[in-house]
């Protein structure tokens, strides 16, 4: 390790109001322990900041030692990190307050929140905020890397609706970074991901969405080719005003999972619809029809319900995932996609999700940060379980042949927030935009302190 001595950190510890943990320490796994299970950090200390004031300690203390810092809220997006044993890990839960101003339709939020607070504080005013799939991701990670959830296709990417950002640089400083104090820093932070510095607290905008029309409906996996086809065709038709998922996914036999769906592998259309029932059930009505579903939960929901709405693990699981973009999905790129996810297609993943992309994700806006849209119209995210390591090889092997067998049909790119692998971070935006993101990271970062789960370098 650099200069940093165990009696160093142990000092670090004693100038803090939140806490410290070196290995050895009583709590040091549970610490250290990423919301990503398959993932096992070793960092050369732990820190769980009460405030800013502490960031900035960790900061000045890792400058001085010549020691990194990584900044976490879960650890859900941990799977691309390196290793980090002379880096600080810094587990910003404690950062956890929700501020709403209802008429301002903004939220600061701070640096630990996880997405289901935002989602409820923010549907007590009839509001909502731009959130993922998952109720507790990290809405730091989440909004950094992109961001990209149900109200997408009509909202655009989450971190094009950040309006300040709050940041303890390397050089120590406190900053509130917006659009008019530090523009480039505010561009690179607004989808660049975490490489700029230790974020203590993010203020966002909130939209008008009180309620949704949205749910889930399932057919037996058999059904694949013909749900899929059908998805393809409906697509056609689709407003920005929804944003749709096809699945193909194999359920755990869960006792909490409804009956009909428990232990089964099914093909399923999720989505939401910012719009009244009528219209919903119009625009649904086809995918609907369909005979032979086994589940279908389309209504009106509370906006907030959403975050349970894809089903995702609300609890830390082991897990590999990754990507890829796709193109307009043909009838040969369907057929593909049933060939890799599909039933027959002897996947050893819980499920891969083919989101809908288009609308306000593929329009870019002058004001927009570092990721103004996503190059594709839709993005296939294949997930599996590692419970004990022998499962990884299969799982990698078929996230592989996923890319490999999809890759005639997309248009390139990478969707960082999508990939829990290590992979080409240059490949996540347009060259000029990730010229201009190394000349921030120089400008901010000179000694290359932070370390991101998706490094800008
Ligand atoms: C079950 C599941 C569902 C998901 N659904 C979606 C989805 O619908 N849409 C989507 O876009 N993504 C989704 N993701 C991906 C998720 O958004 C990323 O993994 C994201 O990085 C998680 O953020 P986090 O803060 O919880 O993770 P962490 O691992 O804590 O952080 C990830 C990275 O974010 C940066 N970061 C976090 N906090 C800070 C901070 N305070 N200062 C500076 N940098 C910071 C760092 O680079 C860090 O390595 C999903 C992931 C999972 C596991």
């Amino acid at each position: 390790m650099p200069d940093a001595t165990a009696t160093d950190l142990f000092a670090l510890g004693r100038d803090l109001d939140g806490d410290a943990f070196v290995p050895g320490d009583d709590g040091w796994d549970d610490a250290r322990r990423a919301w990503n299970l398959s993932v096992d950090l070793q960092p050369a200390a732990v820190v769980q900041p009460a405030n800013a004031e502490d960031v900035a300690r960790v900061v000045d203390f890792a400058r001085e030692r010549g020691l990194r810092v990584a900044a976490q809220s879960t650890g859900h997006g941990a799977g691309p990190m390196g290793p980090i044993a002379d880096t600080i890990l810094l587990r910003t839960g404690r950062l956890s307050g929700v501020e709403i101003d209802a008429e301002a339709r903004r939220a600061r939020i701070e640096a630990g929140v996880l997405a289901a607070a935002v989602a409820v504080a923010a549907g007590e005013s009839g509001l909502a905020a731009l959130l993922g799939s998952s109720p507790d991701t990290g809405v730091t990670g989440f909004t950094l890397g992109g961001g990209l959830g149900w109200l997408g296709r009509k909202y655009g990417l989450a971190c094009n609706s950040v309006r300040a950002i709050e940041i303890v640089t390397a050089d120590g400083q406190q900053r509130r970074v917006d659009a008019d104090s530090d523009p480039e820093l505010f561009f690179a932070l607004r989808g660049g991901g975490g490489s700029f510095g230790a974020v203590t607290a993010l203020e966002i905008e909130l939209y008008p969405v009180a309620e949704v029309y949205a749910g889930m409906v399932a057919w037996p996996g058999e059904m694949g080719s013909e749900i899929a086809q059908a998805y393809r065709e409906w697509l056609a038709g689709a407003p920005d005003e929804i944003t749709a998922q096809l699945r193909f996914v194999s359920l755990p036999p869960l006792p909490e999972l409804p009956e009909p769906l428990r232990g089964q592998t099914l093909v399923d259309v999720s989505g939401a619809f910012i719009g009244d029932a009528a219209a919903g059930e119009e625009l649904m009505r086809p995918l609907r029809e369909i005979a032979g579903s086994v589940w279908d939960t389309w209504g009106v929901q509370a906006a907030p319900a959403l975050r349970h709405l894809g089903m995702d693990p609300e609890e830390p699981v082991p897990g590999i995932g990754d990507h890829v973009l796709l193109g307009e999905l043909s009838p040969e790129a369907v057929e593909a996609l049933v060939g890799v996810a599909g039933i027959d297609s002897g996947s050893p993943l819980i499920g891969v999700q083919v989101r809908q992309l288009g609308g306000a994700l593929g329009r870019d806006d002058e004001n927009s940060g570092a990721l103004p849209r996503l190059d594709a119209e839709h993005i296939a995210f294949g997930v599996g379980a590692v419970f004990e390591e022998a499962a990884r090889p299969a799982v990698e092997n078929h996230l592989d042949r996923i890319q490999k067998e999809l890759a005639p049909y997309s248009p390139g790119g990478r969707a960082l927030n999508f990939a829990d692998r290590p992979g080409d971070v240059s490949a996540g935006f347009r060259p000029e935009v990730w010229e201009r993101l190394k000349a921030v990271k120089t400008q901010y970062d000179p000694a290359g302190m932070f370390v991101a789960g998706h490094q800008v370098q």
